[in-house]
């Protein structure tokens, strides 16, 4: 069972992959990783760098802004939830 938490502190995404910053919830330890961009919003099982104990961390998704600037034509979202025209009453 894995009972160790890695928290995402802090993340960039790069072109070639994901970099982040994760603390352990045992040894309370900060420490950098990177991934691989496929795992993208994944939940990954590695062992702690510092003291070794299996954990897991959930990989943050890209926002929306570093999605544009790598992908442009991917799955543009349009609000457009009924706006309604305004009417100019005399
Ligand atoms: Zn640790």
């Amino acid at each position: 069972m894995v009972n160790t938490i890695f928290r995402v502190q802090s993340h960039k995404f790069t072109q070639e992959n994901i970099q982040t910053t994760l603390v352990c919830s045992n040894c309370d330890e900060v420490f950098t990783k990177e991934f691989l961009l496929d795992l993208e919003g994944q939940t990954i099982e590695f062992k702690c760098p510092v003291c070794g104990n299996l954990g897991e961390a959930d990989i943050p998704y890209k926002t929306a802004e570093e999605r544009e600037e790598f992908e442009e034509d991917f799955d543009e979202v349009t609000e457009e939830d009924g706006v309604d025209e305004f009417e100019d009453d005399f």
